[in-house]
């Protein structure tokens, strides 16, 4: 992937304080495209996609709404609590929308560890294949995504 003019308008906009308080790309000093690239290419070798990823971020978190704030028990063995902020937030990637600030927690009771993301991560990668950079508050570790949340190809 190339740095086009577009991509350099839409990392400028993921500066802390432009869009957000933290901004999208935590302490990371490579360009978008490098970033977006190496996600990609991550999420290749796990023989999984992007709507892959999303769609079991999504199912989980559908699966936890239900308990409207509380802790919900997914089956086989996770723990999915959903909550939101006040606010909204536009996406970075320059199109039209608004996004709640929704967040889940999944905890994967068998193996102990925890994942956080919210709606924006879900629309994110799905749309676009972003990740965030590395450092950043809300960044998602595709494999981590893959092991935590059973992400199977
Ligand atoms: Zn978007």
């Amino acid at each position: 992937m190339k740095q086009t003019p577009e991509m350099e308008r839409i990392q400028r906009q993921m500066r802390p304080g432009v869009i957000s308080y933290d901004g999208f790309l935590g302490s990371d000093k490579r360009l978008l495209c490098e970033i977006m690239d190496a996600d990609e290419a991550a999420v290749r070798r796990m023989g999984l996609s992007h709507s892959a990823i999303a769609a079991r971020m999504r199912e989980l978190r559908e699966a936890g709404a239900r308990g409207l704030g509380q802790t919900t028990s997914v089956p086989p063995h996770f723990e999915v609590t959903v909550d939101a902020v006040r606010g909204k937030l536009p996406c970075p990637f320059l199109h039209e929308g608004l996004y709640e600030k929704i967040y889940t927690i999944v905890k994967n009771n068998t193996s102990g560890e925890s994942v956080t993301y919210t709606d924006m991560n879900i629309h994110m990668i799905e749309a676009h294949g972003f990740y965030e950079g590395e450092g950043a508050p809300f960044r998602q570790d595709p494999a981590t995504l893959a092991r935590v949340l059973e992400i199977e190809d």
